[in-house]
């Protein structure tokens, strides 16, 4: 692929499990952006925090299952192929040492958890490792953001960008209708016993309900029932 057409996104999350608002925050940035790859990278929880509720392993199988049919997308195990605690700065890192520069790459993260960045590891030099493509998110316009965070308010700008990809990394703001939805919502549906018809893909859905996610205590669908993972030398699926 020519080196001056990439671009490349990145959506990180635990995806516990990943929902509709995660697919449509990643195709809001695609379009507004015209990325050519979007890497989905299911992250490790390190130790000391809430755990998911399901396994990284399962967790992963469903951005797998997510990204069926889209040719351009990936599903990224990198996160979790070390137990130390997945920091988007190491994930950059990463993709620079892969060949990537800062301005190839934009990390799409929905308004509600770029509202946070300031307690990031490697904050704010994280912000010149990417191109921070941030999307509302029902309840979280992007524009309320120059104001939550004025220091950054400089660096935000709207599509179009002129040749974002030469540019130094830019926070870009979209505005895009997404799925009114959260794991935590669909979660606490299926204890229930309720339906999760829509807010899933239907492959997701799918793979859900086989496997008891949610709903079963049968051990070995909990996150803290799976064995560690295994540390692995190099990256999958990069390219
Ligand atoms: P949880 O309820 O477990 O926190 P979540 O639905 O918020 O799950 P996360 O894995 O925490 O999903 O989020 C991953 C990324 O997706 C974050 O950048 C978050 O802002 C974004 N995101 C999640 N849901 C939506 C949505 N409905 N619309 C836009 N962005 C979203
Ligand atoms: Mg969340």
């Amino acid at each position: 692929m020519n080196a001056a057409a990439r671009r490349i996104g990145i959506l990180g999350g635990t995806f516990d499990p990943i929902h509709w608002g995660h697919m449509d925050l990643a195709d809001a940035a695609i379009r507004e952006l015209r990325l050519t790859r979007m890497f989905v990278i299911t992250s490790n929880v390190p130790p000391h925090r809430p755990q998911p509720l399901a396994s990284a392993y399962h967790r992963f199988a469903m951005a797998a299952v997510a990204v069926l049919g889209r040719p351009a997308w990936r599903a990224g195990d990198l996160e979790l192929r070390h137990a130390a605690p997945s920091y988007t700065s190491h994930t950059l890192g990463r993709f620079h040492e892969r060949g990537f520069a800062a301005s190839e790459l934009f990390f799409v993260i929905g308004a509600d958890a770029f509202a946070e960045i300031g307690s990031w590891h490697d904050y704010p030099q994280i912000l010149e490792a990417a191109h921070f493509a941030v999307v509302s998110r029902p309840g979280f316009p992007v524009g309320d953001l120059s104001r939550r965070l004025p220091l950054l308010a400089e660096r935000m700008a709207r599509p179009p960008i002129d040749a974002v990809d030469k540019t130094d990394p830019l926070i870009i703001l979209i505005d895009a209708p997404t799925t009114d939805v959260s794991s935590t919502a669909i979660r606490d549906r299926l204890s229930n016993g309720e339906s999760i018809d829509g807010l899933v893909q239907p492959g997701v859905q799918q793979h859900i309900e086989q496997h008891g996610l949610y709903t079963s205590t049968t051990p070995g669908r909990r996150a803290s029932d799976a064995p560690p993972i295994p540390a692995a030398g190099r990256l999958h699926g990069q390219d």
